[in-house]
């Protein structure tokens, strides 16, 4: 997939709409991560460069429609504005505007220069965000001559501020969302083989499409997680109480069969660590997958598994990881996510990337981030991007 990026023409003296992914954690009204404001400062410093008078849009949190004082976008413009000074280009301030349209709007830009930038309200304070309601985009163009999308995270949601707005204004993908598709379209189009995919996390409902896109894509599909219950349950085996979604039995049913009869091997455990209870296990043990008893619940994948997995990633090219093996949050449940990170570590030579929100937690937790190629910043994006789902957020970027 190709995407327009912009060049110095495209935006010198124009009034750039930019939208960025600075949905960030708050802790009592502050910033509490910044990691998202960092990462979207190479593409506004580089319009800054480029000479562009810049505004910034984004969502905060889920204020579903309506104002809530407590998700304003002023702490993250301090933030933001904090970090351009510490960079030293030539940004100074980032002036707050308590919304998104209208003559508060228009007043800040036509005040503007170009040593600062714009910060619009949180987005989802309007009801016509998450509906793409036409004329709420409208107006949000309406002050605007470019626009830039840099928020891969919001690429697979159809909203105003990441589709609506491109009807009405020339749109451009920003650094980070080039890098991010670039990254992924490594896993999605012609894969270096042996393409391996680690499956994890808590829901396999979640994980359907995926599954069925890495049929017949990938060489091997290693599942761990909670989703191995359901799959099992599929296959005819009991699993205690390990978290199983009843309702998606008959699709891993179809799955499981649409794998045997394709060249993708997939790979369940053969053991699994099992306790009678997650938040203070009295009783630890490893069991294999058919041998779970009533009481037990499956938490991560067991040792056996651990090795298996690590020697199937270590002739492994191309690798693509998304979620935990298990309950990662409490020890000694990580063992099994901290086994395959070791094992992409252990692989230098393979083009790896992580994809998800407690992926990437817990990849950052246990100190294995630098040893993946990518690390995509975009949970549920990235997730129906290597689904193979179309992200109406990129349809409108395409060339
Ligand atoms: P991601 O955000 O990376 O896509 P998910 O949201 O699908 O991952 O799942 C992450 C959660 O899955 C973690 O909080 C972890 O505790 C949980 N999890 C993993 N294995 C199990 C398991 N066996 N039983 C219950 N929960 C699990
Ligand atoms: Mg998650």
């Amino acid at each position: 997939m190709q995407l327009r990026s912009y060049s110095e023409n495209d935006v010198r003296g124009k009034k750039v709409l930019v939208r960025a992914d600075l949905n960030v954690p708050l802790k009592s009204g502050a910033v509490s991560d910044e990691t998202r404001i960092a990462a979207s400062l190479p593409n506004i410093i580089k319009l800054h460069e480029f000479g562009a008078l810049i505004s910034v849009v984004s969502h905060l949190g889920r204020p579903r429609g309506e104002p809530k004082p407590e998700l304003r976008m002023e702490p993250v413009a301090l933030a933001l504005e904090r970090l351009l000074i510490a960079q030293n280009c030539g940004i100074n301030t980032v002036t707050y505007v308590p919304d998104c349209t209208g003559t508060a709007v228009e007043e800040a830009i036509a005040a503007q220069s170009p040593d600062t930038v714009v910060m619009l309200e949180n987005s989802r304070f309007y009801p016509g965000e998450t509906k793409n309601d036409a004329e709420f985009a409208r107006q949000l163009a309406q002050p605007f001559e470019v626009f830039v999308n840099d928020a891969f995270g919001t690429a697979h949601r159809a909203h105003a501020s990441t589709v609506g707005v491109a009807e009405h204004l020339p749109a451009f993908a920003g650094p980070l969302m080039l890098r991010e598709v670039e990254a992924l379209s490594r896993i999605t189009e012609h894969p270096a083989k042996p393409f391996v995919v680690v499956l994890g996390g808590k829901k396999v409902s979640d994980k359907l499409p995926l599954l069925q896109n890495l049929c017949g894509r990938a060489d091997r599909v290693l599942v761990g997680g909670a989703m191995v219950f359901t799959l099992a349950r599929a296959l005819g085996l009991s699993v205690g109480k390990s978290l199983v979604e009843e309702r998606h039995i008959d699709a891993c049913r179809d799955i499981v069969a649409d794998y045997n009869e394709s060249a993708t091997k997939l790979v369940l455990p053969e053991d699994v660590t099992v306790t009678d209870d997650i938040e203070s296990p009295a009783n630890i043990a490893n069991r294999r997958l058919a041998e779970i008893e009533d009481r037990e619940m499956g938490v991560d994948i067991g040792e056996m598994t651990r090795d298996a997995f690590a020697l199937q990633l270590s002739d492994a090219a191309t690798i693509f990881w998304n979620g935990p093996m298990g309950v990662f949050e409490h020890k000694p449940f990580d063992a099994g996510t901290i086994a395959v990170a070791e094992a992409i570590a252990a692989n230098p030579e393979a083009y790896s990337v992580v994809g998800g929100g407690e992926s990437v937690e817990a990849l950052n937790k246990l100190g294995f981030a630098a040893s993946i190629s990518h690390i995509s910043t975009g949970g549920g994006a990235s997730l129906e991007f290597v689904g193979g789902l179309e992200l109406p957020g990129l349809k409108t970027l395409a060339v």
